[in-house]
């Protein structure tokens, strides 16, 4: 019974977010905009520890938007994307998949960096079903004013955000989806790549990514 009011509330939730994301979009058309609006959110309590939020960044008609976790402790400093160590194996990527990287959007499920301190270091720390859930909205708005051909989820978390339930990478990688406008494909996030030990493992699983980027590139050529 109990369980079956939890998704009656979580469905009421969901009906009133996306009844209110027109009148938002009326409010939010550009991206200095959104960034404004980002910045003052507490729609979920990251951004009482975050140094402040990270906006998605890249040009507003990209024809790519690639979405990960969170900002990185680097991220969360400087208040761009993929800017620390994950961001600069992904450009690398980029550049292999023969993707133009003017051409990408790049940005996050969750806004605000989440991390547990330990000493002087900042451990980062998944965002739950319900930071994911509430951060959503904000990602909508970036798909609807980019209007992206291809999108690229890099993770779980992006891939939950994007399609609203639970999702194994392994299921989902080297198919082409779909999300409104959008074709999708759903691949690892950069940052397990640097977690690899072995160089040969890493390697391999880079070249994987790059093959998947690569997937998105062809989608492009598709739509053009
Ligand atoms: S993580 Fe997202 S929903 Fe939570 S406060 Fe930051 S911008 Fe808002």
């Amino acid at each position: 019974m109990r369980q079956k009011s939890q998704y009656a509330d979580r469905a009421r939730t969901e009906q009133s977010r996306r009844a209110a994301i027109p009148i938002i979009m009326d409010e939010i058309r550009s991206l200095s905009a959104l960034r404004e609006s980002e910045a003052a959110c507490t729609r979920c309590p990251l951004y009482r520890d975050a140094t402040q939020v990270v906006p998605g960044e890249g040009p507003s008609g990209a024809r790519v938007m690639m979405v990960g976790e969170q900002p990185g402790d680097q991220e969360d400093r400087q208040g761009h994307p993929f800017v620390g160590p994950a961001g600069r194996m992904l450009d690398r990527a980029i550049v292999d998949a023969g993707i133009d990287r003017k051409q990408v959007f790049v940005t996050n499920a969750v806004k605000h960096f989440k991390y547990e301190q330990r000493g002087k270091r900042r451990l980062h720390k998944r965002p739950n079903a319900h930071e994911i859930e509430r951060c959503r909205w904000w990602n909508e708005i970036e798909r609807a004013i980019v209007k992206p051909e291809v999108i690229v989820a890099l993770g779980a978390t992006a891939a939950r955000s994007l399609l609203d339930r639970t999702v194994t990478i392994g299921k989902l990688r080297g198919e082409a989806l779909s999300i409104g406008d959008s074709r999708l494909i759903v691949t690892i996030h950069p940052s397990y790549l640097l977690r690899l030990r072995d160089e040969e493992s890493k390697a391999r699983e880079f070249k994987r990514f790059v093959e998947d980027l690569r997937h998105g590139a062809r989608l492009l050529d598709k739509a053009a």
